[in-house]
């Protein structure tokens, strides 16, 4: 039996060496694609809810992995955020959307872009001054851009949230509190965070159509975030009936595969010239 136990002991260590083996492939190849450039951004188009005309879009990142493909970043975010790289990709991400924003700006569309910070972002003190000198070095106004923070983590202890959005506000940075209704969130923290918009999560408002109860939640967060003045997006729209009860209780703007998959730049920019979707 002592035997056995040693041999068991041995194989868990095996285990437990292949997984950091993993893991430290993981951080070499994420270094990699940071210095091969090997990250793209795609951009989904967000909707007016009444007048289904694109006024914007949300930039969502892919890695265009040397042997796996397009990978999604719900694979390689967490890893990223582990091994300390979360800024440096996210700054990459920031500045390929001023980009974006500029070369919109030169074919004559105002576009307002949003993109995911990752809560790790607000340990550091210097976040705003940061975001502000990557606009500053595109020549793109604070106002074309939007940072989408997740509600998940918004309440964490030791992550100075609160001071970081005050901070981003006075900068006249636009902030849109994500995952809306994901996880049970302390709705008092709506009062004190300075944010501008609120976006349903998918699992708010994939059951809009089939069940009245869901569609009563998404209409008293709907009063909610426009009683404190906020605007309200809904996303993971897929289907028109969902549209329709969306649009029933006053969301003010939409996304999803009812208007558009994330798209490469240029079909953005062709979606705004076409400017109705469905
Ligand atoms: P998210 O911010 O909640 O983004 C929405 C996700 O839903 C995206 O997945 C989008 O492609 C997908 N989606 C959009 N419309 C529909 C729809 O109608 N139906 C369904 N089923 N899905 C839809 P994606 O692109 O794989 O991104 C996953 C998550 O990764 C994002 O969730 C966001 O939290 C994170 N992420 C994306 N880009 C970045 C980034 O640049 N930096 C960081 N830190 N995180 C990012
Ligand atoms: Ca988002
Ligand atoms: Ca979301
Ligand atoms: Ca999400």
């Amino acid at each position: 039996a002592k035997e056995n136990g040693k041999n068991q002991y041995r194989f868990f260590d095996a285990e437990i060496e292949q997984a950091s083996d993993e893991m430290q492939q993981t951080r070499i190849e994420l270094k990699k694609a940071i210095t091969e450039q090997e990250f793209r951004l795609l951009f989904q188009p967000k909707v007016d809810a009444m007048t289904r005309l694109v006024y914007g879009a949300e930039a969502l990142l892919r890695w265009q992995h040397p042997s796996r493909g397009l990978l999604s970043p719900t694979s390689f975010i967490e890893a990223a955020e582990r091994f300390g790289m979360i800024e440096e990709i996210n700054a990459w991400v920031i500045s390929q959307t001023c980009h974006t924003i500029s070369q919109a700006r030169a074919r004559g569309i105002d576009l307002n872009i949003s993109v995911n910070l990752s809560s790790q972002q607000f340990r550091n003190k210097q976040l705003g001054m940061h975001i502000q000198s990557i606009l500053e070095a595109h020549q793109v106004d604070a106002r074309n851009l939007i940072l989408e923070v997740s509600a998940t983590n918004v309440t964490h202890p030791q992550i100075p949230f609160k001071e970081t959005l005050r901070d981003f506000s006075q900068q006249g940075l636009k902030i849109s509190l994500d995952d809306f209704g994901l996880h049970p969130v302390n709705l008092t923290h709506l009062q004190d965070l300075e944010v501008n918009e609120v976006k349903l999560d998918r699992s708010l408002t994939r059951h809009v159509a089939t069940s009245a109860p869901a569609l009563a939640i998404v209409e008293a967060m709907v009063k909610l975030a426009h009683a404190l003045g906020l605007n309200v997006v809904a996303e993971g729209v897929e289907e028109e009936d969902q549209r329709r009860a969306l649009t029933s209780v006053g969301c003010d703007q939409m996304q999803g595969y009812l208007f558009s998959r994330p798209v490469e730049q240029q079909f953005l920019f062709d979606a705004f010239s076409q400017l109705q979707l469905k």
